[in-house]
């Protein structure tokens, strides 16, 4: 069998957020979970989604003929709870990022660290699939960018909650109340992804 010539991202999981029916001061939310598989066999998990998805996660994976001692690298966009709840599933790989720190089990690892806001940890031996700092929802947000996708065309970038939903595109107040600890920032890293990628997944 040849090896795949495509990186292929599935999501494993949509996510959403709205106000909650019974309290309108609450919200609802949970992450888009999303699998990369990496076309030089390495698997990445971005976004977890809530402590309580574990059986959830768990048997996705298995829909795609994986368990989750199969996963190398997690990938927390950011460090909000429906982002990170099931990261202790993946006790094999090799690195966990949340956000923009990097660790292995007590091993805290120094990427994505430099001063230039541009800097890029690619995950994958082809360089194709790459973490960079996307703050403005949060400080430390992280967004993963994947080149040469089954989708065709241009990069896909999986964003978290850089963008909230499709929505939000129209309708800034969208992002805005979901929380940003900075909006202006925000507004930026928004539109240099939507100039740098074809497809964007909230
Ligand atoms: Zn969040």
């Amino acid at each position: 069998m040849s090896a795949p010539t495509k990186n292929k991202v599935i999501v494993l999981q949509p996510g959403y957020s709205r106000e909650d029916e019974h309290d309108a001061t609450a919200m609802r939310a949970n992450c888009t979970c999303t699998l990369v598989r990496c076309r030089d066999g390495l698997n990445i998990i971005v976004d977890t989604m809530t402590a309580w998805d574990g059986d959830l996660l768990r048997s996705l994976l298995r829909h795609q003929g994986l368990e989750v001692e199969d996963i190398h690298v997690v990938v927390c966009t950011h460090g909000h709870s429906d982002h990170i709840g099931c990261n202790y599933l993946f006790q094999s790989a090799r690195m966990h990022m949340v956000g923009a720190c990097a660790s292995n089990r007590d091993l805290y690892l120094d990427h994505l660290t430099s001063d230039d806001e541009n800097e890029e940890l690619a995950l994958d031996t082809n360089g194709e699939v790459v973490v960079k700092r996307t703050p403005g929802h949060t400080l430390s947000c992280v967004s993963v960018i994947v080149q040469n996708t089954q989708f065709g065309g241009g990069p896909v970038g999986i964003a978290g909650d850089l963008f909230e939903r499709r929505e939000d595109v129209e309708d800034e107040r969208i992002w805005r109340n979901a929380g940003s600890e900075d909006e202006s920032s925000q507004r930026v890293e928004r539109s240099k992804m939507a100039l740098l990628c074809d497809h964007i997944q909230p």
